[in-house]
């Protein structure tokens, strides 16, 4: 259950999602406009922040864009009637967490947000063990097994599952992937989260031409799915 602020400024729609999230147990504060929505970032602390784009005081990425820390909601969700990849991956690279385009489920909606809500509330461990499907990731001795015998991964593999690992559930751009794990932006190189993301289907997933847990987001990215809830 989390604090959330909803802008949106179509009356009805935003009708209907207050009612939705409210009775998933949520606290919601609504705006419908880009200087109501900053006030209420300033003054509520909200944990997620679910924000459409076309509002009628300006624009709502470059409200995204103008939202640093410690005013910016630690986890964003924008939902869109815009639907070309390039405006989601511009969403995303500005720090979205996760983008739905318009029109939606209200189930597909709490989803989602059960992912965010999910990475909010999990207290960091210090030793961590993580599995999915066969495999057991014990951070520790950085040992990867699949029941019980050991995956050899070089480095970077490593370095990316525990990225995936770290963002169960949420959609994670090739760029940020990149930056995050190689520490590099050239957007030439997004080839290597092609190739790594490959090569960790091929040692973990069952069947790698399925893959169930490395899931490609056509256009925009990844997204880890441990498999548990999801
Ligand atoms: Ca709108």
């Amino acid at each position: 259950m989390a604090r959330i602020l909803l802008v949106e400024d179509d009356p009805p729609l935003r009708a209907v999602l207050f009612r939705t999230l409210t009775r998933a147990g949520h606290t919601v504060e609504t705006a419908s406009r880009v200087a109501a929505a900053a006030e209420a970032c300033r003054t509520g602390a909200p944990e997620i922040l679910i924000l459409d784009l076309g509002l009628p005081d300006g624009d709502g990425l470059e409200f995204l864009a103008s939202l640093l820390p410690p005013v910016r909601p630690p986890s964003v969700l924008v939902l869109s009637a815009r639907s070309q990849e390039s405006v989601k991956v511009t969403a995303l690279d500005l720090g979205a967490d996760d983008y739905l385009t318009k029109p939606f489920g209200t189930a597909e909606l709490l989803a989602r947000l059960r992912a965010l809500d999910r990475r909010l509330h999990t207290p960091p461990r210090t030793a961590p063990a993580a599995s999915f499907g066969e495999i057991t990731v014990d951070r520790e001795r950085s040992l990867v097994t699949r029941q019980g015998q050991n995956v050899p991964l070089t480095a970077r593999e490593y370095a990316l599952l525990l990225f995936f690992l770290d963002h169960p559930g949420v959609l994670l751009t090739t760029r940020r992937i990149l930056h995050e794990v190689w520490e590099r932006d050239d957007p030439e190189l997004a080839v290597y989260v092609r190739v790594y993301t490959a090569r960790l289907r091929r040692k973990l997933e069952r069947d790698p031409r399925r893959p169930r847990h490395f899931v490609t987001e056509i256009g925009l990215g990844y997204r880890f799915v441990s498999g548990e809830g999801e």
